[in-house]
C-alpha cells in the first residue's frame, strides 16, 4: 500500500486542486495535513483577522475532509520535522503540495524539499493559486514586467481557462495522532469577532456561494458598480482567494461561460492579483521596501501616534476616509475605491510611510495578502512601479462626492452624520453649528496645506535625485 501526505496550506479546498488529485492519481491512501508554523511566515505571520478567518476555513475543510471518510490532521510547530516525523508514522513515501510565492514560505519549501529528499521522500509541488507562474510573463527582453497594462496583454492573450478538476468523492486515508484546530489558538481571547461570524462565511463552500452570488447579480454592472462603496457591486472573494478556498483558474471558467459585459472588466481585475505576485515574486523586499528607490529619500512626517491612532478609529473628520477605517475594523473588509482614499490619506495629506498602514491592514484586513497588500498601498503612495505618479493626490471629498453621492456609504458607517444632506455629508465643518451637535469630529488636518506640503516633499525628492 503506498501512501503520500498531502500538505495544505494557502490552498483550503478539496476542489480543482492539483496536489490533492496527483497525490490520489498515484497513491491508495493520503493524509491530509496542516502544519500551523507562523514564525515560518515572519516578519509578515497572519494578523488577527486572517487568524479567524484560518480557524473557520480549516474547520470548513475538516468537515469536507470527514465527510469523505478522511479528516485534517493539525500540527503546530516547525514544517519539516513534523512532515519527516508524520512521513515516518504514516510510511509515507511522497509529500505533494500547491506552491506560496511569497519570499518566506518560498525559501522554507524549498529548504522542506531538499531535505525531505535527502531522506528519501519524494516530492512535487503544484501551482494552484494563480492564473499564470509568476516567472512564465516576461517583457521581450525577458525581464520582469514594471507595468501592469502590457503585462495584462500578455498575461491575456496566453490566458485559456480549463475545467477545475473535481473534488474527490472518497478519500482512502491512513490516520494518525493529530491536534485539533481549536489548540491552535487562532480565534482572539477577547472576543472582538461576533460582526465577522455574522458576515462572512469562510471555506470552499463560503467561496462558492460568493462566486454564484457574484455571477447572478452583480457582474452584468461591474463595469460600473465596482466604485461604489455603498452597493454590493464587486465579489466580496478576496479573503476566499487568499486561502484557496477557490482557484483563479475555476473563475476564468465559469466568466469564459459568462454572458455578461462585466466578465472582461473583473478579469483584468484577477490580472492585477496576478500582476501583484508577479512583483512580489521578482521584487521580494517590496514588502518592507520602496520599489521605487528614489522615494528612500522621501521627507516623511515623523510618527504622530495620535493621528495615526484617529486614521485606525475612523476618527479623522474626513468622512469617506473615516466610513472606511471603521468599515475596516466591523467586518475585516474595504471598498477598493475606499482602500485608495484612506491610504492616500495617510500617506500623502499625513504624510506618514505606506508600511504604517500596511501593517495596520495586515492585522485588521481577512483578505490580508503579502502580494495584494504591499502593490496596493506602493501603488496608492507613488513609491512602486506603475502609473500612480506620486503627485496626484486624491481629494477625499470631491471623491466622496463622486462615488458616494448620496453619501449612503458614510452615513452607514459613520452615524453621527446620518442627518446631513447630500450636499454637504462629505464636508459637514462647512455647516459648524451642525457639526457641533453631531458629536463628529472637525478635520484632523487642513486638506489643501496637507496637499501642497506633500507636494512639497515631491519636489524636494526630485531636486535631491537631480531632477531639473
Ligand atoms: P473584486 O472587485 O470583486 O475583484 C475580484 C478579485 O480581484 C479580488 O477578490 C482580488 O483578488 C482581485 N483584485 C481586485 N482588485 C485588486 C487590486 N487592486 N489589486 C490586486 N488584486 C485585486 N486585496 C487583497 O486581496 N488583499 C489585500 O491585503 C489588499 N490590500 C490592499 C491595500 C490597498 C491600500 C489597496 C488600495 C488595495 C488592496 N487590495 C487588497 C486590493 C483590493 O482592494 C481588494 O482585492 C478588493 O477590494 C477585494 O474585494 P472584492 O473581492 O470584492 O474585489
Amino acid at each position: 500500500m503506498t501512501v503520500a501526505l498531502v500538505w495544505f496550506r494557502r490552498d483550503l479546498r478539496l476542489a480543482d486542486n492539483p496536489a490533492l488529485s496527483a497525490a490520489l492519481a498515484s497513491h491508495e491512501r493520503v493524509v491530509p495535513v496542516y502544519v500551523h508554523a507562523p514564525r515560518e511566515e515572519a516578519p509578515w505571520s497572519p494578523g488577527a483577522a486572517s487568524r479567524w478567518w484560518l480557524h473557520r476555513s480549516l474547520a470548513a475543510l475538516d468537515r469536507d475532509l470527514r465527510s469523505r471518510g478522511s479528516a485534517l490532521h493539525v500540527h503546530e510547530g516547525d514544517s519539516l520535522a513534523t512532515l519527516r516525523c508524520l512521513a515516518a508514522a504514516t510510511d509515507a513515501r511522497a509529500v505533494y503540495w500547491n506552491r506560496v510565492y511569497e519570499p518566506a514560505p518560498l525559501a522554507r519549501d524549498l529548504r522542506v524539499e531538499q531535505a525531505l529528499r535527502a531522506v528519501g521522500v519524494h516530492t512535487r509541488s503544484f501551482n494552484a493559486a494563480l492564473l499564470c507562474e509568476p516567472w512564465e510573463i516576461t517583457t521581450a527582453s525577458n525581464a520582469p514586467y514594471r507595468v501592469f497594462t502590457p503585462y495584462w496583454r500578455n498575461l491575456r492573450a496566453r490566458l485559456q481557462p480549463r475545467p477545475p478538476l473535481p473534488a474527490p468523492k472518497h478519500l482512502p486515508t491512513s490516520a494518525v495522532a493529530t491536534s485539533t484546530i481549536e489548540a491552535l489558538g487562532l480565534l482572539p481571547r477577547i472576543r472582538w469577532d461576533a460582526g465577522l461570524d455574522a458576515l462572512w462565511r469562510p471555506g470552499e463552500a463560503g467561496a462558492e456561494a460568493a462566486l454564484q452570488r457574484f455571477l447572478d447579480e452583480a457582474i452584468g454592472d461591474y463595469g460600473a458598480a465596482r466604485d461604489l462603496p455603498s452597493i454590493s457591486g464587486t465579489s466580496r472573494l478576496s479573503p476566499h482567494l487568499h486561502f484557496g478556498e477557490i482557484s483563479p483558474m475555476r473563475i476564468a471558467w465559469e466568466l469564459e461561460r459568462a454572458r455578461s459585459d462585466g466578465k472582461e472588466r473583473f478579469l483584468r481585475e484577477l490580472g492585477w492579483r496576478e500582476f501583484s505576485h508577479h512583483l512580489l515574486f521578482h521584487f521580494p523586499d517590496s514588502t518592507d521596501h520602496n520599489l521605487n528607490p528614489a522615494f528612500d529619500r522621501y521627507p516623511w512626517a515623523r510618527i504622530a501616534p495620535r493621528r495615526l491612532r484617529r486614521w485606525q478609529q475612523g476618527r479623522t473628520g474626513i468622512p469617506i476616509v473615516d466610513a472606511g477605517m471603521r468599515e475596516l475594523w466591523a467586518t475585516g473588509w474595504m471598498h477598493n475605491r475606499v482602500r485608495m482614499l484612506v491610504a492616500s490619506f495617510l500617506t500623502k495629506n499625513l504624510r506618514h510611510h505606506w508600511l504604517h498602514g500596511a501593517r495596520w491592514f495586515w492585522d485588521t484586513l481577512v483578505d490580508a495578502d503579502l502580494a495584494n497588500n504591499t502593490q496596493g498601498w506602493q501603488w496608492t503612495a507613488g513609491t512602486g512601479v506603475d502609473a500612480a505618479p506620486y503627485f496626484r493626490i486624491f481629494n477625499p471629498v470631491t471623491q466622496g462626492e463622486r462615488f458616494d453621492a448620496d453619501g449612503n456609504y458614510v452615513r452607514r458607517w459613520v452615524p453621527e452624520l446620518a442627518a446631513f444632506d447630500a450636499r454637504s455629508i462629505h464636508r459637514p465643518w462647512t455647516d459648524p453649528a451642525a457639526l457641533r451637535r453631531s458629536g463628529y469630529p472637525t478635520p484632523l488636518i487642513d486638506l489643501a496645506a496637507s496637499r501642497t506640503a506633500a507636494l512639497e516633499g515631491y519636489q524636494s525628492l526630485r531636486h535631491a535625485n537631480g531632477a531639473s
